[in-house]
């Protein structure tokens, strides 16, 4: 196994320092590797596989999409992808959408779409201001509106008309509105930032403020989306509906797909033909899995077992935080959590992993609870235990 390793990282790129873990097979919220060790999973391909491994209808829907048709490209029409588009439209509250292949992409498609909204208008517009602590992305564009400096710096120069201001900080979003302001794009709830969920304060001062000068919201959607909160998307349990939202991760429970999608008001003046496109963007296998996904979270109600277990998890960490002095924290909601811990959390990753659980970061000290939403309260219990031991 050391072998096959060291071959694969002599050919890819070093982007990631990988976990020395060859992952073959997965069933319900467990892993296995190659040598048959079982990992219980509280990662989920960083919050993707909302419904676990090994869905046995999820896997049928696709298996009968390849058999069918998998590509056809934007140029022609295909009933999966309307298929997709309608269900997601629905369980968003938005009126039009466009597939991409990741979440990234939905970014660059919200970005572009508010920029066209202003350009079509004629307001002179074209900034945009992004919090601290956010993520949205590894292109030029996404990477530009990051509020990470060693994520940007070694890209320089950004995209111009970025400015970033405090997360859950009205006033320092104030301090940043100029006559150029375009659209405030943020996540309701930052994933790779550490775990920070937007106060409702700040949420609806940020609609307020969007209403009142003119300026677009952008809710990123991509990490705390489809179910993870409790709600469907995070937006909704505040309330404060943006113009535009970027989705991916979980729509597709596993296969490469996102989505931008925006209100008809905005629509009217944002992207016409010609002004946006992608190759593979709504291609029939990936909206395949969108359009079951979203028929499988609504029959089998994920959002009430998200938020059943989502508290479990919360009572659970609570009493672990209480006991253990390596916890200064735990915070997030429904099953996206972080525990605030001492040490580095790196090393309290791969103690986990030898233990046979997969856990995440989000910041250094900050480890990342992402479960598959279909976990149970005794596997919460197994997680709670293996924690235990490696702290
Ligand atoms: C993962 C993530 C992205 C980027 O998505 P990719 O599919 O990796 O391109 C953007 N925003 C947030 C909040 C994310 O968690």
């Amino acid at each position: 196994m050391n072998q096959y390793i060291e071959e694969t990282n002599k050919g890819l790129i070093h982007t990631y320092n990988r976990f020395p873990v060859v992952l073959e097979k997965g069933e319900g919220v467990y892993l296995y590797d190659t040598a048959g060790k079982k990992y219980l999973d509280f990662a989920a391909g960083i919050a993707v596989c909302g419904l676990g491994y090994g869905n046995e209808e999820l896997n049928q829907a696709l298996k009968e999409q390849i058999d069918c048709l998998t590509h056809t490209s934007n140029l022609y029409y295909n009933t999966t992808c309307g298929k997709a588009a309608t269900a997601l439209l629905r369980i968003a509250e938005m009126d039009r959408v466009f597939f991409t292949n990741s979440g990234t992409e939905a970014i660059e498609g919200a970005l572009k779409s508010a920029r066209k909204y202003a350009w079509k208008k004629g307001t002179g517009r074209y900034e945009f201001i992004a919090m601290e602590h956010s993520f949205h992305g590894r292109s030029i564009g996404a990477v530009s509106v990051t509020g990470n400096e060693a994520y940007r710096t070694p890209f320089e120069p950004m995209l111009p008309g970025v400015r970033f201001a405090e997360f859950n900080d009205l006033d320092s979003v104030k301090e940043q509105i100029t006559d150029k302001t375009c659209a405030i794009i943020l996540e309701p709830l930052q994933g790779e930032g550490g775990i920070n969920q937007a106060s409702k304060e700040f949420m609806e001062g940020i609609r307020s403020l969007c209403d009142q000068e003119g300026i677009l919201m952008i809710c990123d959607e991509i990490q705390c989306g489809m179910g993870r909160t409790g709600s469907m998307f995070a937006w909704q349990s505040y309330g404060t509906k943006p113009d535009i939202m970027a989705m991916a991760k979980a729509i597709g429970s596993g296969l490469p797909v996102g989505a931008f999608a925006m209100t008809k008001e905005v629509a009217e003046y944002s992207l016409e033909p010609g002004d946006h496109g992608s190759t593979y963007g709504g291609n029939p296998l990936a909206c395949a899995a969108v359009a079951k996904t979203v028929e499988i979270f609504e029959r089998e109600d994920i959002l009430a077992h998200v938020r059943e277990t989502g508290a479990y998890l919360e009572e659970r960490l609570t009493a672990l935080a209480a006991e253990s002095d390596e916890i200064l924290e735990q915070r997030g909601t429904g099953l996206i959590r972080g525990i605030k811990v001492k040490k580095p959390a790196g090393e309290i990753i791969q103690r986990a992993l030898d233990k046979g659980l997969l856990i995440i970061s989000a910041r250094d000290n900050v480890i990342r609870l992402v479960p598959p939403l279909i976990i149970r309260k005794e596997q919460i219990d197994e997680m709670i235990e293996k924690l235990k031991a490696v702290l």
